[in-house]
């Protein structure tokens, strides 16, 4: 359970669960998410990037 809360950000007033962090698909590691210059997912350990089209 203490795994699943460093990953996800629960939001009492709206209800919804908020994702912090993503793994990597590559290495497995913790990706981050950065809004500048375009939203996308990035690993700091293996460079991979994900463009998010679901958020901009
Ligand atoms: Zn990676």
């Amino acid at each position: 359970m203490a795994e699943i809360h460093k990953l996800y950000d629960f939001d009492y007033k709206t209800g919804k669960i908020k994702l912090k962090n993503r793994k990597c698909p590559r290495c497995g590691g913790v990706m981050g998410f950065h809004k500048e210059p375009v939203a996308r997912w990035y690993c700091g350990a293996c460079g991979y990037t994900e463009f998010s089209t679901a958020e901009k």
